[in-house]
């Protein structure tokens, strides 16, 4: 008997990968990697910056199969009251998974993880945004995660610092986050989801590249210290490249009115000057004064 179309056979090795109970060799002799990176290959990451009209601040990120937006108001009145605080703003963070965002529908609302990682993404701003200029105000930033493919808190805390400089917030620096750890006894950088799941250990931080401070530093698994240095020096070295694609994020957002405020000055500078004015003409003498004037 003739079957129907049969269904094509993935082409991708990693697509039926959730199914598979036992963990892949995920780092070949060669260490390439299950997606064919290098051990110290970054995922491709593309960040826009001003991408929502009704936020003060706001960015898109995509980094591998990573698609995330962050939003940022303020400065702003910080509300309930209660929490205002007369020395500083409050940096406030929301990470939000979309329930549409991993292969399992995600339960909408808050639940550990998420307050967890708000937590260390609030703490990490607040290392480098010049709070005191700002008291009693809020600087809230949110991040909704469109499409997870872990990662997601660097991913989400590298938009959230793009989107705070488009609102203007001055800050000491941006942050940059990425994660390293290690698959296979191997130490990698920026591990997948697969990688997440059957690796041996996941090490998210972010640092200020400006200064080298560290800002987060979590590590889920184990690493020995010298494991730990190896995967520390391939997340800076990552996040100094990210720091690169950050920056030019803004000068795409930000080029465009430079130049145009630049070339009006220029055409300014360039046009004649107003003809001078003649000067009012001299108020009629009054004779009363002038005769004062004269018995002196
Ligand atoms: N994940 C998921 N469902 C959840 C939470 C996480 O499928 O409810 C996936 C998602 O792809 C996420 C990955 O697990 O990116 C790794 O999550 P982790 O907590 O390690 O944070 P992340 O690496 O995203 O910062």
């Amino acid at each position: 008997m003739e079957g129907g179309p049969s269904r094509p056979r993935s082409v991708n090795p990693m697509e039926d990968i959730e199914h598979i109970e036992k963990p892949l060799k995920l780092i070949d002799e060669n260490g390439i990697r299950l997606d064919g990176r290098k051990f110290d290959e970054l995922r491709p990451v593309r960040i826009e910056a001003g991408v929502l009209k009704k936020a003060d601040g706001s960015a898109y990120l995509e980094w591998g199969n990573n698609k995330v937006l962050a939003a940022v108001y303020g400065p702003r009145e910080a509300h309930p009251r209660h929490l205002q605080n007369p020395t500083k703003a409050l940096v406030q963070c929301r990470y939000n998974m979309a329930p549409f965002s991993v292969t399992d529908r995600k339960r909408p609302g808050p639940d550990r993880r998420s307050v967890e990682i708000s937590k260390v993404i609030s703490e990490a701003f607040a290392a480098v945004v010049f709070a005191e200029q700002f008291p009693r105000t809020s600087v809230d930033i949110f991040i909704e995660v469109l499409q997870a493919d872990a990662g997601t808190r660097c991913a989400g805390l590298t938009a959230a610092s793009v989107a705070l400089a488009d609102a203007g917030i001055p800050m000491r620096d941006l942050v940059t986050a990425c994660a390293s750890g290690k698959i296979g006894g191997r130490v990698v950088l920026d591990l997948n989801k697969d990688e997440d799941n059957f690796g041996d250990a996941d090490c998210p931080m972010a640092i200020v590249p400006r200064t080298g401070e560290i800002v987060l530093l979590q590590m889920d698994g184990h690493l020995s210290l010298d494991e730990f240095d190896e995967a520390m020096n391939l997340s800076i070295g990552a996040a100094r490249r990210i720091y690169e694609i950050q920056r030019d994020a803004l000068r795409r957002r930000y080029a465009p009115s430079a130049e145009a405020a630049l070339a009006a000055a220029a055409v300014e500078a360039q046009a004649p000057p107003p003809p001078m004015e003649a000067p009012p003409p001299p108020p009629p003498e009054d004779p009363d004064v002038m005769r004062e004037v004269d018995d002196l």
